[in-house]
């Protein structure tokens, strides 16, 4: 069996210092497929020290040829895809096709910030335009420092790339501790650093959980600042630990995201859009549209055309050919929404579908495809994140009220207005609280596009330029002209 007991630092494989072992799943066949180790203060110790000392050269390359090395590491990812979506779809649990968009996504980010890399390197320096006689003004963006970077496991590959694409294009050396869940494929990220020569200790890879590399590395003071995405109690720890030194934080946390159909939509077109905002990757999606908010005249159709949809959806082997969803990614998160279940059994939430509705596979961390309709707004189902493929429902009968109800919630992560109107959709969807609005759409994601939320979704945005943002200083030097 495989043995993850080896960190990446200073672009070598050091024993790691750590004595717990962690169990690797493939949550399909509920067997163990590899062992991690948990990592310890040590290997964090030797990993920050190798970004410190990295960090001037990696900066003094210039933007142009740090872009150089994503773009190679994008070669690298592309060179590998099909054998990292079999190892994605086996250690995640997601459908391969699934996989095949992570690994898109990731590849395409990587790309993104090497020209971002090079448009940055072209406007340090620029003249600041003012009123004042006889002052010159240039402003240059700097690095932020050695940053610490802490994902979760639903989009393997995904989530890390839009940390590391811009840090390193940003001119920041890193230390990154992927999720224990599913770090078979982000080991192949130190691998691609080998490979492509990356110069040493610029991107450093641990191991390990929360206790043995997760809060030694966020108490680090020599972390400059931490980016972190995953649950929102983990998220409040790191942020705690950010403000030991007053040090930067970006937070990427969850979401209990609208899908807000209006009186005008087309029902079967909407239903569709309605399927594919939630049951992508089980339900997984910190974006995931998981509160259902359709004008009442349609409310008995939509139901219907999602239960038609619900059972059509084929659950089985990640790695099968005809598999639309795989199982939950872990035990623990199966047994979380198992728990959700439970709570709306003893509110007697009204199932359209739920498990009575179909038979699971024998084997796999499974849920049924679920949904309850006329969902009580003070519901926990209702107000709370599930992570998991459970729609809740409720009719609305104005634009409105709709409005209302979709912002009447503590995060602002996504929503999705429906529409027969495009207009009306985007009006609508401007009166929204959210950071990613799709209308009449799935769910398109794009490296030039912002990624973030309002309220308890998090803090600061990745992607975009805004991406690249938060991994730089803004600094100006003012003189005689
Ligand atoms: P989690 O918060 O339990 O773990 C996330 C990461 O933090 C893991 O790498 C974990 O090892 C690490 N960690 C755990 N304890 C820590 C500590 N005390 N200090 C530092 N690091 C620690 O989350 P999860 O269960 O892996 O992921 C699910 C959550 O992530 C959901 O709530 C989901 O909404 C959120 N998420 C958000 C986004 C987004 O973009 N907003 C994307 C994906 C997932």
């Amino acid at each position: 069996m495989q043995a993850l007991d080896h960190q990446f630092i200073d672009n070598r494989w050091v024993a790691s210092h750590g004595t717990r072992r962690l169990a690797v799943m493939d949550p399909y066949h509920e067997r163990q497929i590899a062992e991690v180790t948990a990592g310890d203060a040590r290997d964090v110790e030797a990993a920050v020290e190798a970004a410190r000392r990295a960090l001037p050269g990696w900066h003094a390359l210039g933007g142009e040829r740090r872009g150089a090395y994503l773009n190679a590491l994008a070669d690298a990812l592309t060179a590998r895809r099909e054998a990292l979506m079999e190892l994605s779809a086996t250690n995640n649990g997601k459908a391969l096709a699934e996989a095949g968009i992570d690994l898109d996504d990731a590849i395409a980010c990587y790309r993104y910030y090497a020209r971002q890399a090079g448009d940055l390197e072209a406007r340090q320096g620029r003249r600041i335009t003012h009123d004042i006689e006889g002052v010159d003004a240039h402003c240059y963006e700097d690095p932020a420092g050695v940053i610490g970077l802490i994902t979760p496991w639903n989009f393997p590959l995904v989530t890390s790339a839009w940390k590391i694409a811009p840090a390193l294009a940003a001119g920041c050396t890193v230390v990154f501790k992927p999720s224990e869940v599913t770090p078979l494929p982000e080991q192949a990220l130190a691998e691609i650093a080998l490979e492509i020569a990356l110069p040493p200790g610029v991107l450093n890879l641990l191991h390990g959980d929360g206790d043995g590399i997760g809060i030694p590395l966020t108490h680090h003071r020599g972390i400059d600042k931490l980016s972190f995405t995953g649950s929102n109690a983990v998220g409040e720890r790191v942020m705690q630990a950010a403000a030991e030194g007053s040090r930067g934080v970006s937070l990427e946390l969850g979401g209990k995201s609208p899908i807000l159909v209006l009186e005008d939509a087309e029902v079967e077109q909407a239903a569709d859009w309605v399927m594919a905002g939630i049951y992508f990757n089980s339900g997984q999606i910190c974006s995931a549209t998981s509160r259902l908010i359709v004008h009442e005249t349609l409310a008995e159709a939509l139901y219907e055309a999602l239960a038609t949809r619900i059972d059509a959806i084929r659950l089985g082997d990640p790695l099968g050919e005809n598999t639309d969803m795989g199982p939950m990614t872990s035990q623990r998160q199966r047994d979380r929404v198992r728990d959700y279940l439970a709570v709306a059994e003893r509110e007697g939430l009204d199932a359209v579908r739920d498990a009575r509705h179909r038979q699971l596979p024998s084997q796999g961390y499974f849920i049924a495809p679920t949904l309850y309709r006329d969902v009580p707004t003070d519901s926990r189902l209702w107000c709370e994140e599930i992570f998991g493929p459970v729609l809740c429902a409720r009719s609305v009968a104005s634009d409105d009220d709709a409005i209302a109800l979709a912002n009447d919630n503590e995060f602002g992560l996504a929503a999705t207005v429906i529409s027969g109107d495009p207009q009306r959709a985007q009006r609508v969807g401007r009166a929204l609280r959210a950071g990613n609005i799709w209308y009449n759409s799935e769910q398109i994601v794009m490296p030039e596009a912002s990624w973030g939320g309002f309220g308890r979704s998090g803090i600061g945005r990745e992607l975009g330029p805004w991406g690249l943002s938060a991994y730089l200083e803004v600094k100006h030097l003012i003189g005689p002209a």
